[in-house]
């Protein structure tokens, strides 16, 4: 349960000095010279898994790519996913390209501006819909995000556990209950002082402009807090991918629409409990009726968020079988150029860019490389 009996008192050095704090202290930012609701937007989602300041040069290109709400529901998914590329979390792209379609088709290409109407978009739920609508339009609503829940889990001495919904919950009313007139900007300063000074590992106390009201300061109990009870282990997946060469080239395949990295290319993969390739070569085999006997070349370990895949690698080289089986469409031929469709693709190296591969694929062209 969350522990919020602090006085008026200390409410007021909350709300007064950090605004006070913020104005000064602020970091100058691309998308705080504006008050454009599409900028915004698209901040918030790149900064749900990635430190401010790394996603600014990501955030620049996608801007450059797509300055408008219409130029980003008009390009092809596939050139959303490469502007997105390096950032992970490939569904917030997807969801972003879905929302901007919505919005062109439904809202006449405005942004919606009121909570209620934002978080029904898909992508944005109820932290990014407080952003949008307290900093672009100054709706009376909270933004609570990681750094929001730690500085107001310390500045009230709460020991609830903030990875439980009641708890977001509850911290989500009670900042509402003492917003101030500055609603967007009140957010911003406690994500900006979670992000500077109230950071997780050693928080800048001496420098803290909230440290005469903040009660874990006055208690000694900074160090505890926040309490975050341990989630449940990520599952971990044995699996078995396979790197078809041929002429240089590589196969992929396109990933299914849902589940974890929906609509992606990637290297066929399968899940496996034996380990010795002959699951994926029997995958394979739904596209090359015919292959030599798997050739392993290393292992690699992804974590996921949820997951985490022990993919044990092999090569099928196509070569030597070329003549035995030239007339099957996947192959290619020793003219033309490689072929592909909408579900399958074979690419030279240089043309792997194009694919926007994700990182756990992506590694594996090392192990490929040493394989040579
Ligand atoms: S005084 Fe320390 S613990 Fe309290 S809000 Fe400031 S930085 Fe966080």
């Amino acid at each position: 349960m969350l522990d919020t009996k602090i006085n008026h008192q200390l409410v007021e050095i909350l709300q007064t000095d950090l605004l006070k704090w913020f104005e000064k202290a602020k970091r100058d930012l691309p998308f705080r010279r504006t008050r454009d609701p599409y900028f915004i937007w698209i901040s918030e989602i790149m900064a749900q898994q990635t430190q401010i300041d790394t996603l600014i040069p990501f955030y620049n290109r996608f801007i450059d790519s797509f300055p408008t709400v219409f130029s980003l529901a008009l390009a092809p998914v596939d050139e959303v996913i490469k502007a997105w590329e390096g950032l992970g979390y490939y569904s917030r792209a997807r969801n972003l390209h879905q929302a901007a379609r919505i919005i062109v088709a439904d809202y006449d290409g405005l942004m919606p501006d009121n909570f209620a109407e934002l978080i029904k978009l898909p992508g944005i739920g109820p932290y990014t819909g407080g952003a949008i609508a307290s900093i672009a339009f100054n709706e009376p609503v909270s933004a609570v995000d990681g750094n929001v829940l730690r500085v107001i889990s310390r500045f009230c001495n709460s020991f609830a556990d903030i990875g439980d919904a009641k708890t977001k919950k509850q911290m989500t009313r009670w900042i509402e209950s003492i917003l101030p007139e500055a609603a967007g900007d009140f957010n911003e300063a406690l994500m900006e002082l979670g992000a500077l000074i109230c950071t997780p590992q050693s928080p800048k106390c001496l420098l803290c402009p909230i440290r005469s009201g903040c009660q874990s300061h006055t208690a000694g109990t900074t160090g505890q807090l926040p309490v975050k009870k341990k989630k449940t282990k990520q599952l971990t997946r044995k699996m078995e991918v396979g790197i078809v060469t041929q002429n240089d080239c590589l196969f992929f395949v396109r990933r299914p629409d849902a589940g974890l990295l929906s609509g992606m290319w990637s290297f066929p993969i399968v899940e496996t409990t034996v380990g010795n390739g002959q699951d994926i070569k029997k995958k394979l085999g739904e596209n090359f009726p015919e292959l030599n006997e798997p050739i392993f070349i290393g292992t690699s370990r992804h974590v996921f968020s949820h997951i985490i895949w022990e993919m044990s690698v092999y090569r099928f080289n196509l070569d030597s079988m070329v003549s035995e089986t030239a007339s099957h469409p996947y192959f290619i031929s020793a003219l033309g150029a490689p072929q592909s469709d909408h579900q399958t693709a074979f690419k030279a190296l240089p043309q792997i860019d194009d694919l926007a591969l994700p990182v756990a694929f992506s590694k594996l062209l090392a192990l490929l490389k040493n394989a040579d």
